[in-house]
């Protein structure tokens, strides 16, 4: 079973160099909680500058395209980012999946492409309410994460964040019973995709975790670290959880 518990900021459409300053305090409150594994994934203008002035500390990037390099306006590859100083990348976070149309197979091609490139990926698997409120729940995450799974894939470099969409930025967090049945889920299914090793991959869960209810979250069997959203923008915010994490 995976142990050390890993808590990723996904910072979103958020900050500019001004909010370096935060990424330095929150840099500083990891290295004082050394029992758990803490990163950010900024904006992919703060990549460079914020790895930088962090070394040592796990910078990420929200997405990554699938392509080594192309006609791709806009878009970023996996070496773009391994050079800015990203070490691993959020992929299919359920805002993509929904504004930019991003689907199971993309999702997979862009884990393997940023493998290939020796990077980690945290692969982002999630239920509608709706879908939840028809008793889909597993069924649906279950299915999200076989096609969205990438071949070769190893505790190493792959980690999963289960994100009800419905929890996203709402405030509203599922009951432990549930989060705690749809892990277990996740942690069958990896095993069926990957056989031995599946054990070792964290899965996070995520969905308006912040100070007050991580060390609750954190304790659920299978949650082995938190994908945060809002609480990671700040170290006042954020700090409390890595705390918990690395008390957990
Ligand atoms: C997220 O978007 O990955 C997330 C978990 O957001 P929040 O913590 O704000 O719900």
């Amino acid at each position: 079973m995976a142990n050390r518990k890993y808590i990723v900021g996904n910072w979103k459409m958020n900050g500019l160099r001004a909010q370096l300053s935060d990424i330095a305090a929150i840099a500083a409150i990891a290295a004082n909680n050394e029992g758990a594994d803490v990163g950010i994934c900024p904006p992919a203008t703060l990549i460079a500058a914020a790895a930088e002035a962090n070394p040592g500390f796990a910078i990420g990037a929200q997405d990554c395209h699938f392509a080594e390099s192309g006609a791709h306006t806009g878009c970023l590859s996996a070496a773009m980012l391994k050079e800015a100083g990203a070490t691993y990348s959020i992929l299919g976070h359920s805002e993509r999946r929904a504004d930019q149309q991003e689907g199971d197979a993309e999702v997979k091609a862009k884990a393997e492409a940023v493998h290939a490139t020796d990077m980690g990926a945290i692969i982002c698997v999630g239920e509608t309410e709706e879908e939840r409120d028809a008793g889909q729940a597993i069924e649906i995450v279950t299915i999200q994460l076989a096609r969205s799974f990438p071949s070769g894939a190893s505790a190493d470099w792959l980690t999963i964040a289960y994100e009800p969409v419905w929890a996203i930025g709402t405030g509203r967090v599922p009951a432990a019973s549930d989060v705690e049945e749809m892990h277990a889920a996740i942690r069958v299914k990896l095993g069926e995709l990957m056989g031995q090793g599946s054990d070792d991959v964290r899965i996070l869960y995520g969905g308006s975790m912040n100070g007050g209810n991580a060390a609750e979250l954190l304790a659920i069997p299978n949650v082995d670290g938190g994908l945060v959203g809002g609480a990671s923008l700040t170290a006042a915010k954020f700090g409390p959880i890595i705390e918990a994490a690395a008390s957990s």
